[in-house]
């Protein structure tokens, strides 16, 4: 892990989600070795599988490819005696993708479905492939991305570290140039935030930490169905390249990054999301996601219902303040309807 390339900045954000009790991506940040792992298995073996992985990784001599290769096997070997070393970790499993970053280029070692991705003058590009039955599908032509990224088994791995005793992980060189941007994220980014989403924070948002925990703060809000991990890492810009410089006029100098930040935030957070909550007093479906950003409501009034906030129990009032969130419009409507029974109950036993 030596010379690590000068002038490189980076930035990285996790966070548990909403929906898991036990975070199980893990992510290593020690220039100019970059990596995430997202680990599967029952009660708390994914994390162990995660975190075994780049500890294994961290304590390898990298440089060329081979050497990332067989530090990925290294580490496939060690979770794969470990769980069968104990009955309780059997089973477990973790995905990989590391970088390491040399000057001009990267060296990607992958296997699973977490990815890794490069921005370049705006344009956003996968530099991974996911070892999914649904990714082969889609290689094959046989599924759309679009239909991949709703197929009920898109998580579904081909290959992962500490299943078996033979591992094939892909290892490859990319060139990068001066201001190049990659992004290593677990699914739990991907599965949740589209990939212009993606684009926009990246291309919009400068600092490499601002940009890691805004997308993590996006998946989160969307739902937050995945323990989600974000490493940004930018390749030193040359400093007058017109490459620079047309990035910069998207930017004009009165707007900081915080409020393009904001406006991304806000075009999303309108776009895909809705929940039920509180308007006036009144039951009401927002679209959007409850709270705002930097000063700015992350959300709008879609419908306001007929129901008193008054005459819901403590408990209803409650979620309703911290906002319902629903799948689509149709189920934030059905959660009004329901929310309309409650009220006649309610109003039945109290009515004299
Ligand atoms: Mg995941």
């Amino acid at each position: 892990m030596k010379d690590a390339l000068p002038g490189i900045r980076h930035g990285s954000a996790t966070d548990i989600g909403l929906v898991r009790d036990i975070q199980q991506d893990a992510y290593l940040v020690r220039p100019p070795l970059f990596a995430v792992a997202d680990g599967m298995g029952g009660h708390s073996a994914g994390d162990v599988a995660s975190k075994l992985a780049l500890q294994v990784m961290s304590e390898e001599e990298l440089e060329d490819e081979e050497s990332l290769r067989v530090a990925v096997r290294r580490a496939n070997d060690a979770i794969f005696a470990k769980a069968a070393s104990d009955p309780s970790l059997s089973g477990m499993g973790t995905t990989i993708t590391a970088m390491l970053a040399r000057p001009g280029s990267a060296r990607i070692a992958h296997v699973g479905d977490s990815r890794a991705y490069l921005l370049r003058d705006g344009d956003f590009q996968a530099i991974t492939e996911d070892h999914t039955v649904v990714g082969r599908m889609v290689r094959q032509g046989r599924l759309t991305a679009e239909e991949a990224a709703r197929h009920p088994q898109r998580s579904v791995l081909e290959r992962a570290l500490g299943v078996g005793e033979e591992l094939v992980v892909d290892v490859f060189e990319r060139r990068v140039l001066p201001g190049d941007r990659v992004l290593l994220c677990t699914d739990g980014l991907t599965a949740l935030v589209d990939d212009q989403t993606i684009t926009e924070v990246l291309s919009s948002e400068s600092n490499p930490e601002t940009a890691a925990t805004s997308l993590v703060r996006l998946a989160v809000n969307a739902g937050g169905l995945d323990n989600v991990t974000a490493i940004v890492i930018d390749y030193p810009d040359d400093g007058g390249s017109p490459r620079k410089r047309k990035r910069r006029l998207w930017i004009p100098a009165g707007i900081g990054g915080v409020l393009a930040g904001t406006i991304v935030a806000v075009i999303t957070a309108l776009a895909g999301s809705w929940f039920v909550g509180i308007d006036d007093q009144r039951v009401a479906v927002f679209r959007g996601v409850p709270g705002s950003f930097a000063g700015v409501d992350l959300h709008r009034v879609a419908f306001v219902s007929e129901i008193p906030v008054t005459q819901l129990s403590d408990f209803n009032r409650n979620r309703l303040r911290d906002g319902i969130r629903a799948n689509g419009e149709a189920e934030a409507r059905r959660i009004v309807e329901n929310l309309t029974e409650l009220q006649e109950d309610n109003a039945g036993r109290t009515a004299p």
